[in-house]
């Protein structure tokens, strides 16, 4: 197998970059180096400002806004790859939002509004995007990999709503795992330790978390974004042919520790 030419020719969509510390951008500087031609999707003129030149510079030919609230906005992306690419090989999904106020204090405080609102962006999206990009992915066996956090699983300080976002989206990969495995299509989930980005800006004490996982994870030290592109390329290309509906962790080992 040639791994350099892993995702030669192969087109990959992607979802969530925000500026180049995005886990998104790591994923798709990867793919890239392995051959891939990329697409992205940005939210708003700002982030469009940052998200255009980072897509420029890997030679992308489709940058498009997509808000993941907006059905018109996500059939416009996918009508658009279909008539540009005819065909799409990977969905990167790195999407996520809560409101500042539901990422501190106690969870037991969530509004309706706040919790429905992390729900749709976060975990709702992926269902969504996954169903649009259906008829694509299933021409190639393609693949679909989301992002996750260890908050899913257990009760981490400040992530609160956010927790159960992730909780309801590990189990849609599931879900939509097995939808989507009679046509040969492949849902993933990484989840990946804390990295300092844009969104994770929003958790109150997010530099502490930092530290207490570097700390305490076997390996002693925090995850790259090679850390987890190195996963997604597993996920995402033959290396990963059979595997479907998991949650890879790509944590130093953090979530392995009892105490
Ligand atoms: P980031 O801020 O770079 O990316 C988050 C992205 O979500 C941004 O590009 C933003 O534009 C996009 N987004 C928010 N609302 C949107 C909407 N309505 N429509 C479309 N896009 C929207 O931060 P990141 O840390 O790279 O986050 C990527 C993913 O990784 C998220 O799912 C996050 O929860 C997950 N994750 C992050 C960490 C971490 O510590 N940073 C750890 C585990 C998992």
């Amino acid at each position: 197998m040639d791994l350099t030419n892993l995702f030669r020719g192969r087109k990959v969509l992607v979802f969530g970059v925000a500026n180049e510390r995005s886990i998104a951008w790591g994923i798709a500087q990867t793919f890239h180096k392995l051959g891939a031609q990329l697409g992205f999707t940005y939210v708003g003129e700002s982030l469009e400002r940052r998200v255009r030149p980072l897509a420029e510079s890997v030679g992308s030919d489709l940058i498009l806004p997509c808000d993941v609230t907006d059905d018109a906005q996500i059939k416009a992306v996918f009508d658009e790859v279909r008539e540009k690419w005819g065909g799409l090989d990977v969905l990167v999904h790195a999407v996520a939002f809560a409101n500042r106020e539901d990422l501190e204090g106690r969870f037991v405080d969530t509004t309706r509004e706040g919790y429905l609102l992390a729900l749709n962006i976060s975990a709702y999206s992926l269902v969504a995007l996954t169903r649009h990009a259906m008829p694509l992915l299933s021409q190639s066996n393609g693949s679909v990999v989301t992002l996750s956090y260890y908050g899913a699983e257990k009760v981490v300080p400040n992530y609160n709503v956010m927790g159960v976002a992730k909780a309801a989206l590990e189990a849609s990969v599931r879900y939509l795992a097995a939808d989507c495995g009679p046509e040969g299509v492949r849902v993933n989930a990484i989840s990946a330790g804390p990295v300092k980005t844009l969104a994770a800006s929003g958790i109150k004490g997010f530099r502490g978390m930092l530290g207490f996982a570097a700390e305490k994870a076997p390996l002693r030290r925090n995850i790259t974004l090679d850390d987890v592109a190195g996963a997604a390329v597993f996920l995402c290309s033959e290396l990963g042919n059979g595997v479907t509906g998991e949650t890879l962790y790509v944590d130093s080992g953090y979530s392995i520790m009892g105490m």
